[in-house]
């Protein structure tokens, strides 16, 4: 009869509520309580007990277009999930908000969804402080300039091609897709999605990070084992 959900608050970052009675036929708030529907939510707390029950809900965008097809839907659920997997980003409740929405937004308006998964990817990395140099190697130190760079997992960094032997092409970055990544990252994301890589390169480009980002957040993310991003 009730359902549990998860929101995340620009102000308070992560909370669990629950919405009682809205899988009731008729319920009031039954079809505000859905995925990916953001607005303000009315709440009422009992703080002994750590519990939030959803009073009213003053929906402002429903998002609804993401159930369209399985892809739209699977890349908000891979945003959500790897919000709630790094607890909201820590104390970064704000930008992790803004982030969400801003990728939200863009599904729904039909923005190519490999450059999203690549930009939403890059910009939740950079928030959580693990986003790796794109320009310099982390074993050496010197600048990658023309070269590719492989991607080292526990590192968190690139790898030139002198101080790595064996190359994992399923982790190296080319020298434009660093550029890429390193242009785009202070552009808005609506700037930052008109950029485009070939599409073989941003279908790399979106794997290498996905795997990195499933690492980063100690793996067995459950949209990314689907297999469907
Ligand atoms: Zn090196």
């Amino acid at each position: 009869m009730h359902r549990r959900v998860v929101l995340l608050s620009p102000e308070l970052g992560l909370i669990t509520a629950t919405a009682y009675g809205v899988r009731k036929s008729g319920a009031k708030l039954s079809a505000l309580c859905q995925p990916f529907v953001s607005g303000r939510f009315y709440l009422y707390a009992n703080h002994a007990k750590q519990q939030f029950k959803i009073e009213d809900i003053k929906a402002e965008r429903f998002h609804e277009s993401l159930n369209r097809d399985l892809s739209t839907l699977y890349a908000g659920s891979f945003f959500a999930e790897l919000i709630v997997r790094s607890y909201a980003g820590g104390n970064e409740h704000r930008a992790m908000y803004d982030l969400l929405l801003g990728l939200l937004d863009a599904i729904e308006v039909g923005d190519d969804l490999q450059f999203l998964l690549i930009q939403g990817c890059w910009r939740f990395l950079i928030l959580l402080g693990l986003a790796p140099d794109v320009e310099y190697c982390v074993s050496c130190g010197k600048p990658l300039e023309n070269g590719s760079g492989t991607l080292h997992f526990t590192d968190n960094g690139l790898w030139c091609q002198q101080c790595l032997a064996q190359h994992d092409t399923a982790r190296q970055l080319s020298v434009d897709q660093r550029r890429y990544l390193h242009h785009t990252q202070d552009l808005d994301l609506g700037k930052a999605l008109k950029v485009k890589l070939t599409p073989e390169r941003a279908v790399h480009l979106k794997r290498v990070l996905i795997h990195y980002i499933d690492h980063a957040t100690d793996g067995n993310l459950k949209t990314v084992r689907s297999g469907l991003l």
